[in-house]
């Protein structure tokens, strides 16, 4: 097992994509195998040692990130232990990063539907966060592909859950090893990475994902996969008006139904961050982006819908060179943002929320109301086929900041009364413990904070992400 100390030959893991600043820690361990895992838990265990879970360093809200203890990076668990072709599943160590196992299963004519946006992550980091990804609009998050989770908990213990093995019931979803109740909280049907899990009579296997690791330290994971899918097109189809999109939306699902694999959506203030890269981009427009599968017909009822909404222009690639130029135009935003505003010394606030598909436009219209009447800047993107839009404020002054927080609150309350949630996709980590707070109450966090401790009794594990390390005392 490798180890580093100090602080400069550590540097690297105390960050993430995430603003969290905080981070300190004594060591960085970086296990072969299991056993050398097992050993190090059990040393932590008995010293009484914090010990936080480090994978592709990509996530948003400094879960890898340790606050005190020390680390242990999965990176050395990367094998793809098995891909079968004719049961369309693998097995894989936790640390294989993404982008090397879409290559591998792309040889065998297979397909990982989760498709996650941020490649260089590792497919535990993905599972622990619940990961969506480019088609999350038509295929969903990582949860609904996995199949098996082998994790080992704090005192050496190794836990395996296959999918379909273990179901909650009479309140308990009974591990076994473990026997955990069922939290009086419920995940709502949407878009959601905020919290354990919690479905009456689900699969145990769900608590897992998405424990932003807290629970256990995921060794091995199972998947599903899929059929490689046929050649897709991108639409790009600019707009004047703003103000009906929601409709816009909607109408598009009923029409372009199962073909669509995407359905994203840049707002005026987004563009203006493109424009230097695209500058195809025509001025004081919004965008309507999607992927579909390709056909004729399907590229006709596009040129037909762009016709419709009156476009300023409309941008449609098949070819290989201009697909992936479009696909760029996807991934570059947050990019830009960030290295815009890091240049500037701003820190931007960013809201990653989701509400039930009746509710969307009333939730847009919420978002588009504070925009009109607040002077800070701010922008609007994301994933809205999922009814779920990146609100992002960059406050300027220390008032903007303060105001920046109270527009948060507005937006998490309006959010949770129309039954979303405050975290669709990137976790909770150590950045957004007061919105899941208002989400599932005191007694929610209390009830996960029981949970946690069951499966770490020692309370060294991922400490203060989810919620306060304070909750375990
Ligand atoms: C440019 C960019 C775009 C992104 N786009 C998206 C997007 O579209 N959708 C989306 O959902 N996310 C997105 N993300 C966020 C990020 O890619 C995901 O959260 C990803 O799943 C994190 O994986 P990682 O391997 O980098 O994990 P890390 O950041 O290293 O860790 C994330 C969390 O998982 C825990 N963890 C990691 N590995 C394990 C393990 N083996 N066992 C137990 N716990 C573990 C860590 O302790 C931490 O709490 C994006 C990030 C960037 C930088």
């Amino acid at each position: 097992m490798i180890i580093k100390e100090g602080r400069t030959e550590i540097l690297t893991y105390l960050e993430d994509a995430s603003n969290f600043r905080e981070g300190s820690a004594e060591k960085l361990y970086i296990p072969e195998n299991e056993a050398d895992l097992v050993s190090l838990l059990t040393e932590c265990a008995n010293n009484g040692v914090p010990i936080t879970v480090s994978s592709g360093g990509t996530g948003t809200v400094g879960g890898r990130i340790p606050k005190e203890g020390v680390i242990v990076s999965m990176e050395r668990f990367n094998r793809i232990i098995k891909v079968d072709k004719e049961q369309q599943s693998a097995v894989l160590q936790a640390g294989v990063i993404v982008n090397d196992f879409l290559n591998v299963i792309e040889d065998d004519g297979l397909f990982y539907p989760p498709f996650p946006t941020e490649r260089t992550a590792f497919i535990g980091g993905n599972v622990a966060t619940n990961a969506s990804g480019e088609y999350s609009f038509r295929f969903g998050p990582t949860r609904k592909y996995v199949k098996k989770i082998r994790m080992v908990l704090t005192d050496g213990r190794i836990l395996e859950v296959e999918r379909g093995a273990i179901r909650e019931k009479d309140g308990i979803v009974d591990y076994g090893l473990l026997q955990i109740p069922l939290p009086s909280y419920r995940t709502p049907p949407v878009k959601c990475s905020a919290g354990y899990f919690s479905r009456e009579g689900m699969d145990g296997i769900e608590l897992l994902i998405g424990s932003e690791g807290t629970l256990g330290v995921i060794t091995e994971v199972g998947v599903s996969l899929i059929k490689a899918l046929s050649s897709r097109f991108i639409v790009i189809v600019f707009l004047k008006d703003e103000e009906d999109i929601p409709q816009k939306i909607q109408e598009i699902k009923r029409i372009c139904g199962e073909n669509l694999l995407s359905l994203e959506f840049f707002d005026k203030g987004s563009l203006k961050f493109l424009k230097n890269d695209f500058p195809f981009i025509p001025d004081d427009t919004c965008a309507i982006y999607a992927e579909s599968v390709s056909t004729t017909e399907e590229m006709e009822r596009w040129l037909n819908i762009a016709e419709r909404y009156n476009a300023v222009d409309t941008v449609l690639a098949e070819d290989r060179t201009n697909y992936d130029k479009l696909i760029d135009f996807r991934h570059r935003l947050p990019e830009n943002i960030n290295a815009y505003f890091k240049k500037i010394g701003i820190v931007k606030v960013a809201m990653d929320m989701a509400v039930p598909e009746d509710s969307f436009s009333e939730m847009y219209g919420f978002y588009k109301g504070i925009m009109r009447n607040e002077r800070m800047r701010s922008i609007l993107f994301g994933h809205i086929g999922e009814n779920h839009l990146h609100f992002n404020l960059f406050p300027s002054s220390d008032e903007e900041k303060m105001r920046a927080q109270e527009i948060y609150e507005i937006c998490v309350k309006k959010v949770l009364l129309l039954g979303g949630t405050v975290a669709a996709e990137h976790g909770i980590g150590k950045i957004k413990h007061k919105w899941l707070g208002i989400m599932l109450g005191a007694e929610g966090l209390r009830e996960m904070a029981k949970i946690k401790k069951t499966f770490d009794p020692y309370c060294i594990l991922g400490l203060d992400n989810i919620f306060s390390a304070e909750l375990l005392r």
